[in-house]
């Protein structure tokens, strides 16, 4: 990964803007400026360089991961040390404005840090301006996710091994998980979902104790995370025969999902793909089933900008990888999702899962 690149994008940016830094306290942000993989840091990055803050349990890890920036191994808190680091600058004739992620930069370590430095160093509140430049993903990281997606299929498979009726929900993602360590997974990127019977109506169903019942959608929805980057996939399966009314369910958002992967290209705005999906449900008659957005993007965190969501008008760039997944929910009955992450590409888009969408009986 280009780290220096990353920081210089980044400086290129603050320059057009009040900050004088960025202090970037979010740890995947932090990941992607200068590598550094651990759970305590902040990372200052002005014009002049950068500087690393953390502590003494990440000494040697952040020296070996840490590129383009001093490291600085606090023996109290990073945030003290940066309020020392801070405290020592030599005077300017017009301050020193840092701009703190407003999104992730507590209120209370806000009042921490004010009590540590200077009058003449103004904390202000920035946009997300990181998680902007993380949106697109280079050649190296769309690899990275690729490997990821590619992971997270393979131990879907795994769990269409064990998946029946009778056996609990907790076994198949028990079973999906620890093919994914198998296969070099860090860890899930989000709590295995496998909800079977009512339960599948509900969107973020995490397994539970139930028995899968025969007669019933399963819906499985599950990512790993592999270096770093996460997948994100859902298929929903039947168990027994599939009787007309979810078979007609299940084709009208395979094909919204559908609709929806042929609409993305570069140019777009997120919102009309949001509308593809939703246009096909409606006009199926399953329009106010259709609960929640038509996806997200996805990189070193599972839910990622864009909101592929309905009016949202960000527009899609090559190398943006986001996740189509419309559903319906029949409260009490039943509910479909299909999930696929798809990469802009210069002409449209490259869908990454390769799972077979076909209605899978079981
Ligand atoms: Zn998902
Ligand atoms: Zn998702």
């Amino acid at each position: 990964m280009d780290f220096r690149l990353r920081q210089k994008n980044l400086r290129d940016h603050l320059a057009t803007t009040r900050f004088d830094g960025l202090l970037v306290s979010h740890l995947p942000n932090i990941r992607y400026l200068c590598g550094f993989t651990g759970s305590a840091g902040l990372l200052l990055v002005e014009q002049g360089g950068s500087v690393f803050f953390t502590d003494v349990r990440y000494d040697i890890q952040a020296h070996q991961e840490v590129k383009g920036a001093k490291v600085v191994i606090a023996r109290k808190a990073p945030l003290a040390a940066l309020g020392d680091f801070l405290a020592k600058r030599r005077k300017r004739p017009h301050g020193l404005t840092i701009g703190l992620e407003s999104e992730h930069f507590t209120i209370a370590d806000r009042k921490r840090l004010s009590q540590l430095v200077p009058l003449r160093v103004r904390l202000k509140g920035a946009p997300p301006i990181v998680e902007r430049f993380r949106m697109v993903k280079d050649a190296r990281e769309i690899a990275l996710i690729k490997d990821a997606v590619a992971l997270g299929a393979k131990i879907f498979d795994r769990g269409l091994e064990v998946l029946r009726s009778g056996v609990k929900e907790v076994e198949v993602a028990a079973e999906m998980e620890l093919a994914a360590r198998r296969g070099g997974a860090e860890e899930m990127s989000f709590p295995t979902i496998i909800a079977s019977g009512s339960r599948s109506a509900l969107p973020h169903g995490r397994a539970s104790t139930q028995s899968i019942p025969s007669g019933a959608f399963v819906v499985c929805d599950f990512g790993v995370i592999l270096s770093g980057y996460c997948s994100d996939q859902t298929r929903t399966v039947w168990v027994g025969s599939v009787p007309q009314d979810a078979r007609r369910s299940y084709e009208a958002v395979r094909e919204a999902q559908q609709a929806a992967i042929e609409a993305v290209r570069p140019g777009i705005a997120v919102g009309e793909v949001d509308a593809a999906a939703r246009k096909v449900l409606k006009k199926a008659g399953l329009g106010r089933y259709f609960t929640h957005s038509t996806g997200h993007g996805v990189g070193l965190e599972i839910h990622e900008s864009p909101r592929v969501a309905a009016g949202q008008s960000e527009v899609l760039m090559p190398g943006m990888v986001i996740t189509i997944e419309p559903g319906v929910y029949f409260p009490g009955k039943w509910g479909v999702r299909i999930e696929d992450m798809v990469a802009v590409s210069a002409g449209g888009c490259e869908v990454l899962t390769p799972t077979s969408k076909d209605l899978l009986a079981v």
